[in-house]
């Protein structure tokens, strides 16, 4: 007998030692909430105007930094970068407006059904699939992709774009998912406005009507703030604020005419603007073609596969052949679009992106982040993973480094 309860006794020790060995590490406490809040356009130095009381409080107890988006420099592709981590050559949103065949009936562009469909996304996942996955309910107070279900998946909790909803009403709808029971209630959210992005276009960066736009913004995020406090949530949410890109002053005197460079019977015209995408077809002249690509004034165009590497585009399918970018500040339009143009923009993106117009707003705040910390100038694929770390989800492989917000992060694991 004795052996053998011996040996049951040191089975039983050896069972507890694996059972140690195999358990799951214990959960950590519930994480706060995750709220990444976009204000379109809103440019770095926006934050030093001093119409920004929140936002400014953000940065001097969180981490500020201005960040450099990915190219081109518009709000579709960078908004989805800013959720996959992808650049928009790898991630298949490469511009507002887009031509593929192989997605009939081939044309994405803003304002249409588009946006909707799977199948222009569906290159990349975007985070709030990947934590849906992970477990974690979402929400997407707008945000570009959210209307669609990429990979049979779309943010449990979502509305269809509406330029007319008050911020403050899209952050109230925000705090009433908060107050959700624990089980239904988003771990993840976004935000989404894009009051300063419309007022810098139509009135320019140096405006007032887009510090007027700014403090709006600027007073919808302290009802924010105000109503996580009353609900004691502000010390435990991390909160991402970010812009997708800058802004530029245009004018009508700065236009780049492409039919000056070129007879452009024959050839389709995808996009115009501070960036021009352009496709020859076989029924334009032999030589339009070497004439777009040679040197112009103020714009330059390549061949796709040519673009220069810095720029990080050009291999996706959905690139047009011949891409045009204009020296910041410059429009490429054609004289034909210029008669038809009623109101001039009097601002613009879509520029290379280490132009100190194009750079955008990065403010981090919560127990995750560090306070008082100054980054230097990163890139927006950046953001995706360490959005993803402060969740607590694996993220999916992608575009950015994770040693960027090492030095502000408080977890340095
Ligand atoms: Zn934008």
């Amino acid at each position: 007998m004795r052996p053998l309860r011996l040996l049951s006794r040191g089975f039983a020790a050896l069972i507890v030692l694996l059972s140690l060995a195999l358990a799951p590490p214990a959960l950590a406490a519930p994480k706060g909430p995750v709220i990444l809040i976009s204000v379109d356009g809103f440019r770095a130095d926006y934050l030093d105007r001093g119409v920004s009381p929140v936002l400014s409080a953000l940065a001097g107890s969180g981490v500020r930094a201005a960040m450099r988006p990915s190219f081109p420099s518009i709000t579709f592709p960078n908004h989805y970068t800013l959720v996959t981590g992808l650049r928009p050559d790898h991630h298949g949103i490469v511009d507002n407006a887009m031509d593929d065949p192989a997605i009939p009936p081939g044309h994405f562009s803003l304002a249409t059904a588009s946006v909707t469909d799977h199948r222009w996304w569906d290159d990349a996942e975007p985070l709030w699939v990947t934590a849906d996955r992970q477990g974690l309910k979402t929400a997407t107070m707008f945000w570009p992709g959210s209307e669609a279900e990429i990979h049979g998946l779309r943010p449990d909790y979502w509305t269809k774009f509406n330029q007319a909803m008050p911020a403050t009403a899209r952050v109230d709808q925000v705090l009433a998912w908060l107050d959700l029971p624990a089980a239904t209630r988003p771990g993840f959210i976004t935000l989404y406005f894009d009051k300063v992005d419309h007022e810098g276009h139509m009135a320019g960066p140096d405006s007032p009507e887009v510090n007027a736009a700014v403090a709006d913004t600027d007073a919808a995020i302290g009802r924010l703030v105000e109503g996580l406090k009353a609900r004691k949530l502000f010390d435990r949410v991390n909160l991402i604020v970010v812009a997708d890109h800058g802004m530029a002053a245009i004018s009508s005197d700065r236009v780049v005419y492409l039919d000056d460079a070129a007879d452009l019977t024959g050839v389709k015209v995808v996009t115009l603007g501070p960036t021009a995408g352009l496709e020859v077809t076989a029924a334009a002249p032999p030589d339009t073609t070497a004439k777009l690509l040679a040197p112009q004034a103020h714009a330059q165009c390549w061949r796709k596969a040519e673009i220069p590497a810095e720029y990080h585009y050009g291999t996706h399918r959905r690139v047009p052949p011949v891409f045009c970018l204009a020296e910041t500040g410059w429009m490429i339009s054609t004289h034909d679009r210029m008669a038809k143009t009623k109101v001039f923009m009097k601002g613009a993106h879509g520029y290379r992106v280490d132009a100190p117009e194009m750079a955008a707003l990065f403010i981090a705040h919560g127990p995750a982040f560090r306070s008082g910390k100054r980054l230097a100038t990163f890139d927006n694929v950046d953001v995706y993973g360490v959005t993803a770390k402060v969740l607590g989800v694996t993220p999916r492989a992608n575009d950015g480094s994770p040693k960027t917000f090492k030095p502000v992060l408080t977890d340095t694991k």
